[in-house]
């Protein structure tokens, strides 16, 4: 019959026990998974059971990493989100309407280079959010000099502002 063994198509004989088949498949495996629950105690395998075999401490092969992630996609995705170019740098710029310049006047054309892709990374998009929070800030209190008429540009894969 098949089952899943560390998220791959495995054939174990009718009757095979969760014991038996770590004994044999990786016997130092300290965590047994059956269906997702963690297992104490030995149980009996039935078709379409998925195991889990797992030694604490021992980090999984990239080929198993790899059979993971595709296994947790729905099938296609995992292709395209490796494929995919994750956004990590920003500008923010404050605009003080009829004060200072507009996106329309710093792009008038629209950016050439930049074209949409995905993903962004959040944290890195809240960077500028944060950033715009305190440009807000400043401007009610009074406090400091904005952005307005300048541009910060930041390339948070060196963290360079
Ligand atoms: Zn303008």
């Amino acid at each position: 019959m098949e089952i899943e063994l560390n998220e791959r198509s495995f054939d174990v004989v009718e009757g095979t026990s969760l014991d038996a088949l770590r004994d044999a498949e990786r016997p130092q495996a300290d965590i047994v998974i059956l269906n997702g629950a963690a297992m104490a105690a030995d149980a009996t395998l039935s078709s379409g059971d998925e195991v889990c075999l797992i030694q604490r401490g021992v980090a999984r092969s990239e080929d198993e990493l790899e059979a993971l992630m595709a296994a947790r996609h729905t099938p296609g995705v995992h292709t395209k989100v490796k494929a995919a170019t994750v956004g990590i740098a920003g500008q923010v710029t404050t605009i003080i309407p009829g004060k200072s310049p507009c996106l329309s006047c710093i792009y008038p054309e629209g950016p050439t280079h930049w074209k949409r892709e995905f993903p962004v990374l959040g944290t890195v998009s809240s960077m500028a959010a944060s950033i715009a929070a305190v440009e807000g800030i400043k401007l009610i209190c009074g406090l400091g000099e904005t952005l307005a008429g300048t541009i910060l540009y930041y390339d948070s894969r060196n963290m360079n502002f």
